[in-house]
């Protein structure tokens, strides 16, 4: 198959087109480098099955695909907040056009939605039927809400023009190929602890989140998109729910680390607590996560230690 993967330069979007080419299908990677980096898809530049295309999803694209991954958005709280109005025109025009894009060509279209949609959740562990507790006014929203409006457009697309669509709500994923200024918690507290500097917790470090480690992200994302007669939404996350300091514990520990744990400020509606209920995956999808905490640390420590050591100064934050 020919398949498009927006935001294909980024984090997730990159072990995505390197799995897709592994299959043999042909990979179209569209990013506009925003939180991407080339870095991320060097490796696949030689191939005669990757074509590269600078573009922002913003603006609409005519293209020739059978499939759509549509994961282009910043995900990082720094860098969705930076510049909020593209975060939101990202979200809700960047579908609106992937969704016409997929009518057009008949093309099946997956949309990485994401945990924040249940946003400071009140019912807990989240299931997919929870509506969600979403501030949205406040400095979170033009992600939150600019997923659940990209949720919203798909099934709309869905039920008026039969698009042929698949909805997947991604919790916190970690892994090699993170940016080094991504400024998520894992990468932060890792790169903290190899430079031995300060590991910043916000506020007291008792909230939760669930961790989920990417090689098991890309086996539920290729699962769903594979799966007959099931659109969504669905959870794709590590029931493992951990206190943030608990995180800065275990990731001082397995790096050796001489850095102490500082308390910084909470940002405005951080959510206090999240961790995915899973049983939809398992029932539909045949999925669980299956790499631990420390297991998918440990390779992504080895990974932030290799790309510090080329640095001239290992200070990079
Ligand atoms: P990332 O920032 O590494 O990747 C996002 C990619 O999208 C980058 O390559 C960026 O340059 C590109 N992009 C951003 N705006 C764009 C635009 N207007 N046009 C074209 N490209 C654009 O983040 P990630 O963690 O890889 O996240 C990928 C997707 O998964 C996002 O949609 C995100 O919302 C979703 N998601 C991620 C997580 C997670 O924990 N990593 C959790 C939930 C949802
Ligand atoms: N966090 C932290 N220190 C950091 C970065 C994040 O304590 O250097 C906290 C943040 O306040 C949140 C949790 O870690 O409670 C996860 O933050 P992240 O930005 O990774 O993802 P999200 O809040 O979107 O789940």
């Amino acid at each position: 198959m020919r398949i498009l993967v927006t935001g294909g330069a980024g984090f997730i979007g990159s072990h995505l087109c390197e799995t897709l080419l592994n299959k043999g299908h042909d990979v179209l990677c569209l990013d506009n480098f925003f939180t991407g980096q080339k870095e991320n898809i060097w490796h696949l530049m030689d191939d005669k099955r990757f074509e590269l295309i600078r573009h922002d999803v913003t603006q609409p694209i005519l293209l020739e695909v059978d499939r759509i991954y549509h994961f282009a958005c910043p995900a990082s709280p720094i860098h969705y907040q930076y510049n909020p109005v593209k975060t939101i025109k990202t979200s809700v025009m960047g579908t609106i056009h992937m969704l016409g894009l997929a009518k057009r060509v008949r093309a099946r279209i997956m949309l990485a939605s994401t945990s924040e949609v249940y946003g400071d959740p009140k019912v807990h562990p989240q299931k997919e039927s929870y509506w969600g507790n979403v501030n949205p006014i406040g400095i979170r929203s033009c992600y939150d809400e600019g997923k659940r409006v990209a949720e919203t457009l798909m099934m709309d697309y869905h039920r008026q023009n039969k698009v042929d669509i698949k909805i997947v709500r991604i919790f916190n994923t970690y892994g090699p190929r993170m940016a080094i200024n991504d400024g998520r918690v894992v990468s932060n507290f890792i790169i903290q602890a190899l430079t031995n500097q300060n590991i910043t917790v916000y506020g007291r470090g008792n909230q939760t989140r669930s961790f989920q480690y990417i090689d098991d992200l890309i086996d539920g994302v290729e699962r769903m998109m594979n799966v007959e007669d099931f659109i969504g939404p669905v959870n794709l996350g590590n029931p493992h729910e951990f206190t943030i300091l608990e995180l800065a514990e275990k990731v001082i520990e397995l790096t050796n680390s001489r850095s102490k744990i500082v308390f910084k400020p909470l940002p405005a509606d951080d959510p206090v607590q999240r961790k995915p209920f899973i049983g939809l995956a398992k029932e539909k999808l045949d999925w669980e996560p299956r790499i631990k905490l420390e297991d998918g640390l440990k390779k992504t420590i080895a990974y932030f230690d290799e790309v510090l050591s080329r640095l001239p100064d290992k200070k990079p934050i």
